[in-house]
């Protein structure tokens, strides 16, 4: 008998479908924090770049899918998703799935005995028989060490921003080649701001991403993880995680290399100049904005530069988990080292998410890993006397 709950940390789509998996097994379960947060900080305009059948958080049985979401409102299927329908979709989820949520975060986590002692920050804690970190990526936003100097004001990573009309009329860079990069490029140019994207590497469009006809399936796997040919195999993240580690790593390169979707072509080629191939070498602030001395020689002055340079996940920083406990969990690359249950080598604490990817795949920094994460995690709740 389990005498202490499971703790779930984070209620974005993983921690939310953790839970409703625990939930539906009737194994005790608290989940703490803000339902969906990180998406709510998203950009006004965006758009999923996941697939509709990528994008479903998870419950035993398909149930609270995306599509029992549309036939609940009476909405028809949007493609490609609007960011609000995915937030409202997900608070729906968690209204229904995991009802029971507390919205206070997790300060910290200590183990207790044979298990864990949670604190929150309004200075209550919980024992708990195991813990979940479902707590996504938002803290390892990565800023490149050219603009690591600068203010704020002036040079910020895309996740800082949610509302690209301040920067009506400004000029600015967006470096990166991805989604993320494209995407704010575009949404900045129709903002009313003058553009420029630097990317290091080429542009490159997902064009076989939008196919709808028969061939789909063998194509693309329901996870949408990859280019087709392997994203059938990051779609069994138990298989994936058996590969030698320089063969994962080569794999997960290419799975997830910088690429924008097809829809995003017209609203950025011949819109915004686009400079290729090219670095960023240093960025000074100037008392007119931002100078920056690319790698083809040439200088720009922009009032803003907009860093779409991706995130870092690292266990050793996360705030609730004390250097004496992240020391214990087994790590490569900053990343803890999982067994097929997602549990690291402290037992009973689990990483779910993006923390998981070098164990489980790509397919853990996507919305579609978070079944596999949810069967495994409760699999392993259910068949471990707890403490
Ligand atoms: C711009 C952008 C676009 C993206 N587009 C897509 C897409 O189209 N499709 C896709 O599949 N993925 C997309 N992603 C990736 C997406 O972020 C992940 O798929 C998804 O958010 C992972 O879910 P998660 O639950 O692990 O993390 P999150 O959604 O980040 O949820 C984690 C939650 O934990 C909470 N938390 C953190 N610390 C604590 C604490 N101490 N106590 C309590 N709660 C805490 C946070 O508030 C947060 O709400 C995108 C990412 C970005 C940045």
């Amino acid at each position: 008998m389990q005498t202490h709950p499971t703790v779930v940390i984070g209620a974005g789509p993983y921690g939310l479908s953790v839970a409703a998996h625990l939930n539906a097994a009737r194994l005790p379960t608290l989940v703490f924090g803000k339902p969906m947060e990180f998406w709510q900080g998203m950009p006004h305009g965006m758009k999923l770049r996941s697939a509709w059948s990528a994008s479903s958080l998870s419950a035993p049985g398909g149930a609270y899918n995306l599509d029992s979401y549309r036939t609940a409102i009476g909405a028809p299927q949007q493609l490609p998703i609007p960011l609000p329908f995915f937030i409202d979709y997900g608070l729906w989820f968690q209204r229904n799935a995991v009802p029971d949520l507390d919205p206070t975060y997790v300060e910290s986590v200590t183990v207790d005995g044979g298990g864990f002692r949670v604190g929150l920050v309004d200075g209550r804690t919980v024992s708990a028989g195991r813990v979940v970190v479902a707590a996504g990526i938002d803290r390892y936003a990565h800023v490149p060490g050219f603009a690591s100097r600068l203010p704020e004001s002036v040079a910020s990573h895309t996740r800082a921003h949610h509302d690209f009309g301040l920067f009506r009329g400004a000029t600015v860079a967006v470096v990166g080649g991805g989604q993320s990069a494209i995407e704010s490029a575009a949404l900045l140019h129709e903002a009313g701001a003058q553009v420029e994207l630097i990317a290091r590497g080429p542009i490159r469009w997902l064009k076989l991403h939008d196919y709808r006809g028969p061939g789909r399936r063998l194509l693309y796997a329901p996870s949408d993880v990859g280019p087709p040919g392997l994203n059938w195999l990051l779609h069994f993240p138990l298989v994936f995680r058996r590969f030698p580690v320089r063969t994962r790593k080569a794999i997960t390169r290419r799975a997830v290399r910088p690429a924008g979707a097809r829809w995003l072509i017209d609203r950025v080629v011949g819109q915004v100049r686009i400079t290729t191939q090219t670095e960023v070498l240093r960025a000074t602030h100037e008392p007119k904005g931002v100078c920056l001395q690319l790698s083809d020689g040439s200088t720009r002055l922009v009032d803003h530069l907009f860093l779409a340079t991706g995130y870092r996940p690292n266990v050793q920083k996360l705030p609730f988990i004390p250097p004496s406990l992240a020391g214990r969990v087994r790590q490569r690359d900053g990343f803890p080292v999982l067994d097929r249950w997602l549990e690291s080598s402290v037992r009973g604490l689990h990483f779910v998410g993006g923390l998981a990817d070098h164990s489980y795949g790509p397919i853990c920094r996507f919305v579609s890993g978070a079944d596999v994460a949810a069967r495994q995690v409760t699999a392993s709740a259910a068949r471990t006397p707890a403490r």
